[in-house]
């Protein structure tokens, strides 16, 4: 096949695209671990990791041995039938993470919608709430998708604004805020509480220690189901299992999507256990696509992949030495550095409102990328199987583009 050119690849998208993203300008066009080459045969590194789908690296072996062995089997057979592979997975994942039943879906939003269904339906058959009353306690700067039910309690303009009108029975508290927490739980006709153990799309937002805890043990006091959307947070990423394990919390209602299929076709499951999960029956809720042979070869591989290769850990010890690297830059156009394992975050500090956008365009030509999040926040999370070696390539690179900010 001929190669287009980079500008000839950009406008195509730009003519026959919706316009409902705005790209770094770099065709890819091959991915392998933590890089990633242009169409030009440049080579970068991946700090996005298309938002942390990518956990296990691009084009992990044992994964893409999975995908090719069952695509050549059985893709889908839809749920009007058994499929060998559903079961298996099922109990996998079950065993893995500890509950009753998964309810297998595609994409993350999916998720969060099935979640929120349980959880209604849970609180009119077990807490006796009057039907349509049932409240979903949110947090301000929530990203859970962009569903019109999902944006209805979101507080990001851009994907809320105009697209009403919007889906009663959220309420919004502060996050990392206990207290109005405790408050809103007042409420006889809270359902539940969802909640990113870390906000990922506000720009790595940590909450305080024991807030996770502090905040489970509330809803669990007021028999409300605590939810935790680990789509982001989740399966490594955090230098954990799941970010909640850090506080030993186990959610109610637990929402994993993204790394789940390492980043090679939408997979999402929601975990509950028999009480909350069988409210729902045949009929009642689905997804020709959910639960798919394909899905759940591939998802099984992925979780096998991140505890096989201790990505966790891995995560855990190259979060640290990034974290210092970047702290150590002492760079004055770096405001903030947070984050936990390879979720991070720097809060630029310039007077330029495209300051962001131009560091990561600086980044793209030295060969890293990452991009900028509500204007002045970089996220970096490379795959987990990045190397000290890469993180000090990565640092030096930051370094080096910081510098068109002085
Ligand atoms: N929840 C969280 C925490 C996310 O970060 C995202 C995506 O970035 C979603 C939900 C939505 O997932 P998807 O884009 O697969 O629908």
């Amino acid at each position: 096949m001929p190669v287009i050119d980079t500008p000839v690849q950009i406008a195509l998208e730009e003519k026959y695209g919706a316009h409902n993203y705005h790209p770094l300008p770099v065709v890819l066009s091959r991915g392998r671990g933590v890089y990633v080459w242009d169409t030009e045969q440049n080579r970068y590194l991946d700090f996005l990791s298309g938002y942390s789908a990518l956990n296990q690296g691009h084009c992990h072996p044992a994964i893409i041995e999975a995908l090719t062995n069952q695509a050549q089997k059985l893709t889908l057979t839809s749920r009007a039938f058994y499929n060998d592979r559903l079961g298996p997975y099922e109990q996998f994942l079950c065993t893995y993470f500890g509950y009753d039943k998964l309810l297998p879906m595609n994409t993350g939003v999916e998720a969060v919608e099935t979640a929120i269904k349980l959880c209604r339906k849970w609180a009119y058959q077990y807490k006796k709430i009057e039907e349509n009353n049932a409240i979903v306690i949110v947090c301000e700067g929530n990203f859970h998708g962009r569903t019109s039910t999902v944006i209805s309690f979101s507080s990001d303009h851009d994907s809320k604004n105009q697209f009403g009108p919007y889906m009663p029975g959220f309420v919004t508290i502060p996050y990392d805020d206990i207290e109005a927490l405790k408050l809103a739980l007042t409420d006889k006709r809270v359902a539940g509480f969802l909640v990113e153990p870390i906000q990922g799309e506000a720009g790595v937002v940590v909450p305080t220690d024991g807030y996770l805890r502090a905040a489970f043990e509330a809803c669990q006091q007021a028999n409300v189901l605590f939810i935790a959307d680990e789509i982001q947070t989740g399966l490594g990423r955090t230098g954990a299992r799941l970010a909640c394990d850090h506080e030993e919390v186990r959610p109610d209602i637990l929402i994993l999507g993204k790394a789940l299929s390492g980043g090679t076709l939408p997979v999402s499951a929601v975990l509950a256990d028999d009480e909350i999960m069988l409210v729902i029956q045949p009929g009642q809720h689905g997804s020709t696509y959910g639960g798919n042979p394909l899905a759940c070869a591939v998802a099984e591989a992925s979780i096998t992949a991140i505890e096989n290769e201790n990505m966790a850990d891995n995560a855990n010890e190259m979060g640290v030495r990034f974290r210092t690297g970047l702290q150590q830059l002492n760079s004055p156009h770096i405001a903030l550095v947070r984050g936990k394992g390879l979720m991070n975050a720097v809060v630029i500090d310039h007077p330029d409102p495209e300051a962001a956008w131009k560091l990561c365009i600086t980044m793209m030509q030295q060969g890293l990328l990452a991009k900028p999040t509500h204007g002045d926040k970089i996220r970096f999370a490379p795959p987990l199987v990045i190397t000290a070696d890469q993180i000090d390539e990565a640092l030096k690179i930051i370094e080096n583009s910081l510098s068109i900010l002085d």
